[in-house]
């Protein structure tokens, strides 16, 4: 999966739209990530202790992977993800600036 956990990318659908924020989470087998902030949805907590109170908090759902777009550190342009392998190693590079990332 190109997009990893610690990336920025741009979300191009939805209701976040527009904005970009940090990866939080990568779910390669769901093809989905989790993105800080974004496509927040309501999740009821149940207490955890006898006496102490449910409570609504705004959790996080994971996004298709589809509808973010990586943001290469390197230019800070939205970006598609290529590979270069160098030896044993695969790297990541921008297909912008074709830096690796
Ligand atoms: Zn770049």
């Amino acid at each position: 999966m190109k997009v990893k956990k610690g990336d920025n990318v741009l979300i191009i659908a939805g209701k976040d739209k527009g904005r970009t924020a940090k990866v939080i989470k990568a779910l390669p087998k769901e093809l989905k990530v989790l993105v800080e902030g974004i496509n927040l949805k309501k999740k009821h907590v149940r207490p955890k202790r006898e006496g102490e109170k449910g409570q609504v908090v705004d959790l996080p759902a994971a996004l298709d992977i589809s509808n973010v777009k990586i943001v290469c550190p390197k230019c800070g342009k939205a970006t598609r993800i290529g590979y270069k392998t160098e030896g044993e190693n695969k790297n990541r590079v921008c297909k912008k600036c074709k830096q690796a990332i």
